[in-house]
């Protein structure tokens, strides 16, 4: 068996996704976040990017030599019309371009829920692949993997009709060459066949990325209480050990949603504790 890597003094391969501290900080001020504490990735937001000026983020973010383990988010297919889904489709399109020049590891998708006033939740499923495969052209001949993120089925009706590992999996063998998966412990830590499908995943190269944070106990905010990993109850060095054992290679991607804890503490404090953390617990 594959030896877990040693990350017990490594800053290297955490990666900052930008959503962590980002009611405190901008992304320049993310970026150089990460160079103060030594963070060797980053995963940014297109709002933020968008904000900052793409071609001007990715210039700092190259400068600050920080590796790009994926960019947040494409996604968001279903839509309640042809039109709608052809926006939704563009938009992916820009999204690819974004990534590239960014230089990301992958696109991580939220493939998106039920349109409103829809309750057909095979169609949105439909609609996830049928977006998918008309940007993959374009995704391939620019070599940018897309990363489907499943998302808790508590999200299934307003964000990610796409919800287990098995299901992402099944679309990207559908879809074919240059899909993946991102693997987000907070979303699927529960799944009883988890380690069965990051096996599955590693067989085909298929892993694209790794997210860490924690399920807190009680959750009081579906969206907005992740927990800092170590105060919850997902095992995160096994799930990571399955990862690794299966040939993942790339960073552990911390991504924190709390609106009443994390985004309100001091960013540095915030980046000490993930570091932290992600050395004695992820
Ligand atoms: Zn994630």
């Amino acid at each position: 068996m594959k030896i877990l890597r040693d990350l017990s003094n490594d800053t290297t391969l955490l990666s900052l996704n930008t959503a962590t501290v980002r009611e405190q900080w901008n992304l320049q001020q993310i970026i150089d976040g990460c160079v103060r504490h030594e963070i060797g990735a980053i995963s940014p937001w297109r709002d933020q990017v968008e904000e900052c000026g793409l071609s001007d983020a990715a210039m700092r973010i190259k400068d600050a030599g920080l590796r790009v383990s994926g960019l947040c988010r494409g996604g968001m297919f279903p839509a309640a019309d042809a039109t709608g889904l052809q926006t939704n489709i563009d938009d992916n399109r820009r999204a690819i371009d974004e990534a590239v020049a960014l230089g990301a590891e992958c696109l991580v998708l939220v493939v998106g829920g039920l349109p409103e006033g829809s309750r057909d939740i095979s169609k949105a499923r439909d609609q996830v692949f049928d977006g998918m495969r008309a940007v993959l052209d374009h995704a391939r001949s620019n070599q940018m993997p897309l990363a489907i993120e499943p998302l808790h089925p508590m999200y299934a009706a307003d964000r990610a009709c796409v919800n287990t590992m098995k299901q992402a999996l099944d679309l990207c063998d559908r879809l074919g060459a240059g899909t993946g998966v991102a693997v987000d412990v907070y979303h699927v830590w529960w799944d009883p066949d988890l380690e069965g499908q990051i096996v599955r995943a590693g067989r085909s190269g298929q892993l694209l990325a790794f997210h860490v944070s924690d399920w807190l106990v009680p959750t009081e905010h579906m969206l907005t209480d992740r927990g800092m990993m170590g105060d919850g109850v997902i095992e995160l060095r096994k799930i990571r050990n399955w990862v690794e054992t299966a040939g993942y290679e790339g960073c552990c991607e911390v991504e924190i949603f709390s609106a009443n804890n994390w985004w309100k503490k001091d960013p540095d404090q915030v980046l000490n504790t993930c570091v932290e953390r992600h050395q004695s617990v992820v």
